[in-house]
């Protein structure tokens, strides 16, 4: 099925949708994007996608070429021009076209593009099995580099991860800081269950402060379970009552294998499952 891309205020079907072979976007990765959610028709948490594409741009000196509520507006439009009930959202805006040469002073018009489809999650049988990871050599970005906290067009650091752990035969891998810290997935967070408690690594960890991921901690508070934001090892995994991912795009996914280790029974825990169905709520709401 063709769909409707928006690109700078207009909509263009999916074959005609172009933007310059000159756009700084394509040539640096010079841009910021956000994945979001449509559930029955709404787009979730939209205000803290839209407000984090912002901070990106922000980050990366782009002005993005219109306000944030119009931006909001853009999104709702292109989900209802591509009648989407349920699907996911890309927004991407690249630095604009250029000269060849970094500097992104000689670049004009930053392009606006939001593509509304269907989204390919993980099997159903990961979600009912949970999932098998692996830590990875490569480390995520020093954020003293490019803050993770960005979220740039530049995934290399995350693709490089991603294609060590299918290598190892795993759809995710796990990254440690430079510190060798747990920091998180190639595009998700991570938490762990120990004691009753949940445990994820704090932003300063050199991670994406994923909306899921703050969504989930609301969830746990409410659920009044700890929440605990602190600096994590391997080791801390490893003997880990449960394990799960969370991301826009894979919401919340048990973790039952790290490194060779079964974690806890080797099953998807009573929390893990809680949390998941706590957030499902979340999203229908
Ligand atoms: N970490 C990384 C590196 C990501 O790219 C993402 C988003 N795919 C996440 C975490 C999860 O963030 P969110 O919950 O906002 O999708």
């Amino acid at each position: 099925m063709s769909r409707q891309i928006y690109i700078n205020g207009k909509f263009y079907p999916q074959e005609d949708a172009k933007i310059s072979v000159y756009d700084h976007g394509l040539l640096y990765g010079d841009g910021v994007f956000e994945g979001l959610r449509a559930y029955n028709g709404n787009v979730f948490r939209l205000h803290e996608h839209i407000k984090r594409l912002y901070e990106s741009a922000k980050a990366i000196l782009l002005d993005i070429p219109m306000a944030a509520e119009k931006m909001c507006d853009a999104v709702n439009e292109t989900v209802r021009a591509n009648r989407l009930e349920n699907g996911y959202i890309r927004l991407v805006v690249t630095r604009g076209s250029g000269s060849l040469g970094l500097d992104p002073n000689r670049c004009s018009n930053p392009q606006v593009i939001i593509i509304a489809d269907s989204i390919s999650l993980y099997p159903q049988e990961m979600y009912d099995n949970g999932l098998e990871i692996v830590t990875v050599s490569v480390q995520r970005m020093h954020p003293a580099a490019l803050s993770p906290r960005i979220k740039s067009l530049n995934y290399l650091n995350n693709i490089l991860a991603k294609l060590e752990g299918l290598k190892a035969g795993c759809v995710e891998s796990l990254m440690l800081n430079h510190k060798g810290e747990v920091a998180e997935c190639t595009g998700d967070n991570i938490f762990l269950v120990r004691g009753g408690e949940l445990w994820t690594p704090p932003l300063e960890a050199g991670i994406l402060e994923g909306i899921t991921r703050d969504a989930v901690i609301e969830c746990a508070r409410d659920a009044g379970i700890a929440v605990r934001e602190q600096p994590l090892t391997k080791h801390d995994v490893y003997i880990a009552d449960e394990c799960f991912l969370t991301g826009t795009a894979a919401e919340v996914i048990p973790v039952v294998k790290v490194d060779s280790r079964t974690i806890g029974t080797g099953a998807p825990g009573p929390v893990t499952r809680d949390l998941e169905q706590r957030f499902k709520r979340l999203t229908q709401a």
